[in-house]
């Protein structure tokens, strides 16, 4: 029987899989490969949550798999020797992947082409790198610009969906890696990210449902849950793009700002990604020319005292400890802490996305980069440097009864609303009746807020290198 291999990456699924599909296609029977490639394994920006959200996330495809008939080959190396072996081993006659847009990645998939039939799909996006261009044929750099190129695209709908199969045939017996389950110590499954496609259109059914047709009002709430929390099961592709793209089309009528808000957000997951296409050199410096010599402070104690939320601003402390913890950011408070790293403590922009990258859960370098540049004011279409979130009045306007930071930042469970978001503010009796003593139960901010602000405004405008 003819013989092909399905190399899974970045798509998790069986549903609309362009890369399954064509495999399916060719052979009679599809060998559903997942390679641990030590490049990616021992990557400092591989962090144990996402590792193990990824490795639980193949437990559920497997599943899935045998449910219809198939089970998932696991090996461990370099992917273009694994795949020459197993090209041997099997006779399969070609290999079907997912393109996949790091820099990273493109250099290891031409690489591989070039000696083996590897053959690349769409996907990773609604529309791929390459599609939404410029009328002088460039890739764009302004987000409004490509929205509006990449609306007029032809939009994906319900019939265009690749249905999941119902059976697959069984491989043949080659001998995979054991993948394990993982222990409840290095668990990323929680009750907000179980992981696999399963659960992931699950999750879109609910949001649909639910939470879509407010998404335009609240999806800053920091104090609710009021987005789709979808995010990492699209970083690994338990989720297609496509799918979420088409129930966001369904929902305009019934829902139409909520839907159209949310549809705007899986347009700048497109955005991102088709910078980090075009502009691999992001990855490692800013979009910005005039940005590229900055000298951003350095002051490790500040850095630490961020990453362990410890700056004395309870918003940003919240998020960085919900970061830690959880894995997962809402938006809003990715903004206010990114802000705060790079206007309010001056440091290099870099050092909080590899933090954040390690740490999330849908840690993905065109999203987080992109951001991270956004925030900064490096990058493509990025906020203008004079806006600088001011940690205290964003905390009020999000927070507004301070759930949130009660919840995350449990020194402040007693403080008051009035004081909950500027806690030094607190006389000393009031402070002694909460029990939340400054400086020894929470910290005195790190920084003071209307001096850093001058502070960044100076640095950024004047263009010269910061000198402490
Ligand atoms: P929803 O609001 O429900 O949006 C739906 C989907 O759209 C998201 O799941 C995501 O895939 C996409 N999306 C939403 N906002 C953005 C955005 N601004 N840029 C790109 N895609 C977006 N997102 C990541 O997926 N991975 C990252 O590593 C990442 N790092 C970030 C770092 C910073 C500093 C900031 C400010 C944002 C970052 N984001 C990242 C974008 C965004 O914060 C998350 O995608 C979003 O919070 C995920 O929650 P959700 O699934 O409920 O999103």
């Amino acid at each position: 029987m003819s013989c092909t291999i399905w190399w899974i990456r970045r798509d998790l699924r069986l549903h609309d899989n362009q890369a399954l599909d064509a495999a399916r296609r060719d052979g009679q029977v599809v060998i559903p490969l997942w390679i641990f490639d030590p490049a990616l394994i021992n990557s400092p920006n591989t962090g144990r949550k996402r590792f193990a959200f990824l490795r639980e996330g193949l437990c559920a495809l497997d599943k899935e798999l045998r449910l219809r008939g198939s089970r998932l080959i696991v090996r461990h190396g370099a992917p273009g020797d694994v795949l020459q072996v197993l090209l041997l081993e099997t006779g399969a006659s070609a290999v079907y992947a997912k393109a996949d847009h790091t820099p990273y990645a493109r250099r290891r998939d031409s690489a591989i082409a070039s000696t083996l039939p590897l053959h690349l799909f769409a996907g990773t996006t609604v529309h791929p790198p390459g599609s939404v261009l410029k009328a002088d044929g460039g890739p764009y750099s302004l987000f409004s610009a490509f929205r509006s190129t990449w609306l007029s695209l032809p939009l994906p709908g319900t019939a265009s969906l690749i249905p999941t199969p119902h059976n697959l045939q069984s491989p043949p017996a080659v001998i995979g890696d054991p993948l394990e389950p993982g222990t409840e110590e290095n668990s990323a499954s929680s009750e907000l990210f179980p992981a696999g496609e399963a659960a992931a259109l699950q999750r879109l059914e609910q949001f649909v449902q639910g939470g879509l047709a407010t998404y335009g009002e609240q999806r800053n709430r920091l104090d609710q849950l009021a987005t789709s929390c979808l995010s990492p099961y699209l970083r690994f592709g338990m989720l297609s793009p496509r799918h979420a793209v088409v129930a966001a089309l369904e929902a305009l009528p019934g829902a139409a700002s909520g839907a159209r808000a949310w549809l705007d957000e899986l347009i700048w997951r497109d955005f991102f990604t088709h910078v980090l296409h075009h502009f691999p050199y992001v990855q490692h410096q800013s979009f910005r020319e005039k940005y590229r010599s900055f000298r951003w402070r350095d002051d490790e104690i500040g850095l630490t005292a961020w990453q362990q939320g410890q700056t004395g601003y309870p918003v940003v402390d919240a998020a960085m400890r919900q970061l830690q913890e959880t894995g997962w950011l809402p938006n809003r408070a990715r903004m206010i802490a990114a802000s705060f790293l790079s206007k309010h403590l001056l440091l290099d922009w870099r050092d909080g996305e590899r933090w954040f990258r390690r740490q999330l859960l849908d840690g993905d370098l065109a999203a987080n980069n992109g951001n991270w540049q956004w925030v900064a004011g490096t990058g493509t279409d990025a906020a203008p440097y004079f806006r600088i979130f001011n940690p205290i009045t964003q905390g009020k306007k999000h927070d507004p009864d301070g759930q949130y930071v009660r919840h995350w930042v449990p020194e402040l469970a007693t403080v008051s609303t009035k004081f909950v978001h500027e806690p030094w503010q607190m006389p000393p009796e009031v402070q002694q009746a909460a029990g939340c003593i400054i400086g020894e139960v929470y910290p005195w901010p790190i920084v003071d807020h209307r001096m850093a602000r001058d502070r960044a405004l100076a640095f950024y405008r004047s263009d010269v290198q910061f000198v402490d």
